[in-house]
């Protein structure tokens, strides 16, 4: 259509894109989404697409929904915008903080708020600093996370990101080291190992790093209760409960990054929970708003609370849209959704357990090595020998071919490397998982038939 080639050839033009090859982008054209309802998208060629992504692991109450429209429109009237700085509050944020203290794990009564997750990494950085400065140890700067997960773009956040792509453009910030993630499948799913002691000599691995930089000198260690970007990773029942361990062990502050397990995609409210284990600190964003407007934060659990509060003074930190009155609305309105439509029980009763279920069935498929879920999030792992688990060579790109297929026939799926993952909205019904099913075996198949003409 015309207006698709119009479209394209100004994007090419004049938009630089995250996370995108522009040679290649430029070759192919953008596909154009126009329009949203529930879990569908619309291209501006008229193509209905199922979004299995969210978004970008965001949209959880899926799109289209009227109290977030109506929240954001009231708001946007009575008052659009004004800062929480210099002793100023206004009663969106004071009201969502309020909320965000009830529905979070009982340790957390204190959020600060940020535009974004990766602003909300940065300013994990710079309080968990300023805590071991108040507390009288600022030797402990270190913060140790995991190659392979992803914390964000600022400088903070890539540094925090386990991904030697990002850390080959612009660099690592000083103090920031990396331990191998728990991926069992990845370090050759050593067969004398059962998944749960694998799991112990994953969490190991922090406490052997511990001991290399020097106890004295670590300030915490930052995790995705389920690595997202990284591939969804689901990690062994004992690997964060040993992680917990460990950091008390050490009086080392545990952050768990729930920009994408929180609000519910795990089956509970948070990831930390679904993995049994009690954070110091916990970044939110994406979910709590379900994408409709940017917000992200910080929850801030006791330990570090009552020193910032009562010892620190001034905290010098703070964004202009720190509690963005219109971001505040709009997320208020989204998790009295979440609570009224009962979606994290949802999740972890009905519609997780199904997925899980279906996903379980792709096992059979001859593509397909290994495949993981938990609650609404899920992977399958893409291989070239099935008996034997050997991986394609990267260069042949197989998840890309794949991602095609799916892109062609109405599916929006990500390519992680060879490790397909979907993350759709928790209001999914059982024949909306059905139907999603029905087309990533489609596009299986479509992707084999590809690799053998
Ligand atoms: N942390 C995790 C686990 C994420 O998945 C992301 C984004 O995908 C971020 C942080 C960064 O959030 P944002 O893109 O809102 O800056």
């Amino acid at each position: 259509q015309e207006s698709t080639r119009q479209w394209q050839a100004a994007d090419a033009q004049h938009f630089l894109h995250p996370f995108t090859d522009h040679a290649g982008l430029a070759r192919k054209g953008a596909r154009i989404i126009t329009r949203a309802d529930n879990i569908y998208l619309w291209d501006s060629e008229g193509n209905k697409i199922l979004d299995a992504m969210s978004g970008l692991w965001c949209v959880n109450v899926g799109y289209g929904q009227q109290p977030l429209i109506d929240a954001a429109t009231r708001q946007m009237k009575e008052l659009p915008f004004y800062n929480t700085f210099f002793q100023t509050s206004h009663p969106p944020a004071i009201e969502l903080a309020e909320l965000l203290a009830q529905v979070t794990p009982p340790q957390f009564q204190h959020v600060f708020f940020t535009g974004s997750g990766s602003e909300g990494n940065d300013t994990i950085v710079r309080m968990v600093r300023r805590y071991w400065d108040i507390k009288g140890e600022p030797a402990r700067k270190v913060i140790i996370s995991r190659f392979n997960g992803y914390h964000g773009s600022t400088m903070a956040g890539s540094s925090l990101s386990g991904m030697k792509g990002m850390h080959d453009q612009g660099g690592v910030i000083p103090d920031i080291t990396h331990i191998e993630q728990p991926h069992w499948f990845e370090h050759g799913r050593p067969q004398n190992l059962s998944r749960e002691d694998f799991g112990l000599i994953a969490a190991g691995w922090l406490e052997t790093k511990i001991l290399e930089v020097g106890p004295e000198r670590v300030a915490a260690f930052i995790g995705e209760p389920v690595q997202g970007a990284g591939g969804v990773m689901v990690p062994p029942s004992t690997y964060w409960p040993e992680i917990q361990r460990i950091c008390d062990k050490y009086g080392i502050l545990l952050v768990s990054d729930e920009v994408i397990c929180g609000f519910g995609r795990t089956g509970h409210w948070f990831g930390c929970e679904t993995m049994d284990v009690k954070p110091d600190l916990m970044t939110i964003a994406k979910g709590i708003t379900s994408g409709y407007v940017p917000l992200g934060g910080v929850m801030v659990g006791e330990r570090v609370a009552r020193a910032l509060i009562d010892e620190g003074g001034e905290f010098n930190h703070g964004f202009t849209y720190s509690g963005h009155p219109v971001a505040c609305a709009v997320a208020l309105a989204n998790i009295r959704l979440i609570q009224q439509l009962d979606l994290v029980r949802h999740v972890r009763e009905d519609i997780g357990p199904y997925l899980a279920q279906r996903f379980a069935e792709l096992a059979d498929h001859p593509l397909v090595g290994e495949v993981q879920s938990c609650g609404m999030m899920g992977a399958v792992q893409l291989v070239k020998d099935k008996a034997a688990s050997t991986l394609f060579e990267p260069d042949l790109e197989v998840g890309m071919l794949c991602r095609a297929h799916c892109f062609g026939n109405g599916l929006i799926m990500r390519a992680v490397g060879d490790r397909m993952i979907v993350a759709p909205p928790l209001v999914m019904t059982r024949a909306q998982v059905d139907e999603m099913m029905a087309l990533i075996r489609r596009c299986l198949d479509l992707t084999l038939a590809e690799l053998h003409q």
